[in-house]
């Protein structure tokens, strides 16, 4: 759905998953949906009953053939979800009866509703600004405590409540600027440059902060990128296995068995580390295959949040293991974890920063966990995470935006050219909560959704 479906229409779908349950739910919403859903329970009128109601109803074919029995529940427009007139039918889950009733709000005029459509309509009817619509899909994929707190922050205003009132302001300062215009000759100022200037500083310093928060925000919500990097078998399968409690990796004593990147995830802290293995790091191998393993392992240690970088403690010293970790290219934002594995088999070193492990008896492995669920917690310590690629791009956009202004302020450009750069600022700004924003982009967010959502 790029464009945007008929909004007039009244929709329904199943709002739990397909397949056999105890209950599905199946949801209607728009301007008919009594209408649609009356000659289903014909010995009920539904126009006399009132919203925020539940009843226990036979569920009927038009023959008059008993079809189930289900629950409605009624909410009358505007205190709905959707704020149109909603019905939600929670019958027996059984795919037949499920699919039948559905047929049915069809055959008496309903339409099958498009992924998101019900939060698309949520939206538009003002019951959630755009954010909070985003925050609603996120809520429904949250896996771990983490994504579900931030999902359920950004459902609650989050960040976006601040962004707005600053850009009201900004909208007052604009409306003032472009009054100055229309005075034309005259030399008057309505807004105080100083004023101006303060606030739009201030909300620089804040979108500076909510970009850099990304990247912490995206880990929480999608999973921590951790790669466990090192030397061929220095025992990085047997402490993946290790973590993930499971015989996921193939472990073997030959060297570069590990050829690809294997992934998988562990939750920790009450978040998601995305667990990747990788073929060993060594140099010159004649091995094609290998080689490209290699490449990709760098890779992906490069995309890592954390880097878990495990040596043979039996046969490399810390810091030779330090060095070799050292000269990894990491993201400015990782952080790094040393592991002196095989500790079963090795001499204990004093004065030793990396962390002694043993992946093959277990020792040393929950004070790793310990440690992978304080950095978890950490990270998620900040008031406020910014989650969304799309909210990114506009904050940034925004910021960019933002410099004009203050480079306009800077050089007392004319009130025509200062005016310009406002106005290209708010409407940067509006494209994070939806007041400035094209059908396409909201066809594209909402087709993400799932069906009865
Ligand atoms: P990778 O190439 O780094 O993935 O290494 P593997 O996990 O395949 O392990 C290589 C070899 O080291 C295997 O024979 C493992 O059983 C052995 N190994 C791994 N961890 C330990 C450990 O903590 N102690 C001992 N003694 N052997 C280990």
């Amino acid at each position: 759905m790029t464009a945007l479906p008929d909004l007039s229409a009244t929709i329904c779908a199943l709002a739990t998953p397909p397949g056999e349950g105890a209950i599905g739910v199946i949801r209607v919403s728009g301007p008919r949906a009594l209408e649609v859903v009356q000659p289903l329970v014909p010995r009920l009128v539904l126009s006399d009953l009132s919203s925020h109601t539940l009843h226990l109803v036979k569920l009927r074919e038009s023959s008059g053939e008993l079809l189930d029995e289900a629950v409605l529940s009624l909410y009358l427009a505007p205190r709905s979800y959707t704020r149109e007139d909603v019905i939600e039918l929670s019958c027996h889950g059984s795919p037949y009866v499920l699919r039948r009733v559905l047929e049915l709000l069809i055959a008496a005029g309903a339409r099958a509703a498009q992924p998101g459509e019900f939060t698309l309509r949520a939206y538009l009817n003002g019951a959630l600004d755009l954010s909070q619509a985003e925050a609603v899909a996120d809520l429904v994929a949250a896996r771990s405590q983490q994504s579900q707190r931030l999902a359920l922050s950004q459902l609650r205003g989050g960040y976006a409540t601040r962004l707005k009132e600053m850009r009201e302001r900004l909208v007052g300062f604009t409306a003032l600027v472009e009054l100055e215009l229309d005075f034309g000759e005259e030399d008057v100022e309505f807004a105080r440059r100083d004023e101006l200037r303060a606030l739009v500083q201030t909300m620089a310093t804040e979108l500076d902060r909510l970009v850099t928060s990304f990247a912490a925000g995206n880990a929480l919500k999608s999973g921590i990128p951790t790669v466990i990097a090192g030397r061929p078998n220095a025992g990085k399968s047997t402490l993946l296995n290790r973590l993930l409690g499971d015989a996921r990796a193939i472990v073997s004593p030959i060297a570069g068995t590990t050829r690809d990147v294997i992934e998988d995830r562990l939750l920790l802290g009450g978040a998601e580390f995305r667990l990747m293995d990788t073929a060993g790091l060594r140099e010159g191998t004649g091995d094609v295959i290998e080689a490209e393993g290699i490449a990709r392992s760098r890779a992906r240690v490069a995309e890592a949040l954390v880097v878990l970088y495990v040596y043979d403690a039996t046969l490399q010293s810390e810091a030779e293991a330090q060095a070799e970790l050292d000269a990894l290219e990491l993201a400015p934002e990782a952080r790094s974890f040393l592991l002196a594995n095989k500790a079963d088999q090795a001499f204990p070193q004093t004065n030793s920063i990396a962390l002694p492990i043993s992946a093959l008896t277990g020792a040393g492995v929950e004070a790793l966990e310990q440690r992978l669920a304080a950095l978890a917690l950490e990270l998620g310590d900040t008031d406020t995470l910014v989650t969304n690629a799309r909210h990114v791009e506009a904050l940034k956009a925004s910021r960019e935006a933002l410099s004009g202004v203050i480079a306009a302020l800077e050089a007392q450009r004319s009130t025509e050219l200062l005016a310009e750069d406002l106005r290209h600022a708010l409407h940067e700004l509006g494209r994070i909560t939806g007041e400035v924003t094209p059908d396409e982009v909201l066809g594209v967010i909402f087709s993400k959704f799932c069906i009865g959502k």
